[in-house]
């Protein structure tokens, strides 16, 4: 089995209400025959269309492979949360890495989420700001207060502000929370949008995009003549470079990247556009995320709809009823949307890591990987593909500080690390169930 081809019809567009909303770009040929470029991109998210088009502009002929069409995985199908920070609050960060470190991720992170909004600006999607974190639990409220004065001491940051019950619930009018916080630097934008508009730029910088290109195997540079082979079905690339951003997709391309990062699903849905009832969800135009371990996310598009995400499994396949997996989350969140239709369910994978830190490794002679974004990439992966290009071009401080940060392996390895990471999370979700 391959998530590649398991639970989406090949080529197509997983039923999201993104598709229905975003023009696809005329199809892009799939590679045939052979084809000398210097880089070879695996895998068009926002990790290798960024990749893709900061090598184009930097000078570099480049050909980017994908097994479906531009922005087919996480990319095209995710909550459109642009995050700050690290996916690890920077407390965490600093028990790993040292404070210097953490500093140095932090402001990594900004980078990422300014180069992604420049990016959307430059492709024409609009980035509408602000993002809740809701809090179930008085500790956790206290805890975001240390947080945010930390944040400004130490980072400079001073963008979230903290909300107790009452003023949270006129902001979200859900009875499950008893807290919360907005930060205004962070923001929400059309996930599939943001896709094609990167994607368009990087064929503008002179990016060779093909899609419907499943790559089956790839020759790494030997030191007889210095050059990779990436090959697909129906035909061949030979490169001086490889770049892997097939993330929670890659499969076992790389066995160094399987050992360290793991694919997980996801599963969203959404409801037509709720007019008047839109009150009851949101006061203001912010996307929100709760503290569960099987976290809740949510946020009205620019139509009103809800779009809200909750769930996951460790599987190759989705559930056969996601919308009814979606459903329980929201219910409880949203008692008095409990019955809502909802007009579109689908589910994506993603890819985390032990330690919740992406995972950049050299995986290869001549070859780069960045993937396990852990549900936090949209800003990540962009400046993760941004940073393999400088990486490529001499300048690999940026993936170096990366890639020298712990990336432990899973226990029991790419084969027994789905058992042990099911019992790890059935616990964690009787945690959330239980609410402790
Ligand atoms: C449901 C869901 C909700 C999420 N919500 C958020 C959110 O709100 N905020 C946030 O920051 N992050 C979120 N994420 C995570 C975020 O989407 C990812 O971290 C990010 O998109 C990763 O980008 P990527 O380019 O590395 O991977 P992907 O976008 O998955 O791209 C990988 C591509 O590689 C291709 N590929 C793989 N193997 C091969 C091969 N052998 N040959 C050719 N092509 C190949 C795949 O087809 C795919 O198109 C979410 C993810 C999911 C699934």
């Amino acid at each position: 089995m391959n998530l590649l081809f398991s639970n989406d019809r090949r080529g197509s567009y997983p039923p999201s209400v993104y598709a229905d909303q975003v023009a696809p770009l005329p199809p892009f040929a799939p590679l045939q025959g052979e084809y000398r470029t210097d880089v070879c991109v695996v895998g068009s998210g926002y990790t290798g269309l960024s990749a893709a088009l900061h090598l184009a502009e930097a000078g570099y002929t480049v050909a980017l492979l994908e097994a479906h069409r531009v922005g087919f995985g996480a990319s095209g199908r995710n909550g459109g949360q642009l995050g700050s920070g690290q996916r690890l609050d920077v407390e965490d960060l600093e028990r790993i890495a040292g404070t210097k470190d953490a500093q140095r991720l932090w402001a990594m992170a900004e980078d990422a989420k300014q180069l992604t909004r420049d990016l959307a600006a430059r492709a024409g999607v609009p980035v509408r700001d602000g993002v809740a974190h809701a809090f179930r639990k008085p500790a956790e409220m206290d805890a975001a207060r240390h947080h945010i004065d930390h944040l400004a001491r130490h980072y400079g940051y001073n963008r979230i502000e903290a909300f107790e019950a009452e003023a949270f619930r006129a902001l979200v009018p859900s009875p499950a929370y008893c807290g919360g916080e907005l930060d205004h630097g962070a923001g929400h934008l059309n996930p599939l949008a943001l896709a094609l508009g990167m994607a368009r730029l990087a064929q503008a910088a002179g990016a060779r995009i093909f899609e419907m290109s499943h790559v089956l195997s790839i020759s790494h540079a030997d030191t007889a003549n210095g050059k990779s082979t990436v090959r697909t079905d129906e035909g061949r690339v030979i490169c001086d470079h490889v770049i892997l951003a097939g993330n929670g997709y890659l499969g076992d391309l790389s066995a160094k990247v399987a050992a360290r990062v793991m694919p997980i699903n996801n599963f969203i849905v959404a409801t037509a556009p709720l007019g008047d009832r839109a009150a009851q969800v949101l006061t203001r135009d912010i996307a929100v995320h709760d503290t569960k371990f099987v976290v809740n996310y949510w946020r009205l598009d620019a139509e009103g709809r809800l779009i809200f995400g909750g769930g996951e499994n460790v599987s190759y396949r989705f559930p056969a009823d996601i919308a009814a997996k979606v459903r329980k989350p929201l219910a409880q969140i949203y008692p008095q949307l409990a019955d809502i239709p909802f007009t579109h369910a689908w589910g994506g994978t993603l890819a985390i890591t032990m330690n919740r830190l992406p995972c950049f490794i050299r995986p290869a002679p001549n070859t780069l990987s960045a993937s396990g974004f852990s549900g936090h990439g949209v800003a990540l992966a962009t400046l993760a593909g941004k940073q393999m290009a400088l990486a490529i071009a001499g300048q690999s401080q940026g993936f170096d500080t990366m890639a020298a940060l712990p990336s432990p392996r899973f226990p029991g390895g790419a084969m027994l690390r789905w058992p042990l990471l099911v019992a790890g999370m059935s616990w964690y979700a009787l945690r959330d169930r239980l609410g402790i």
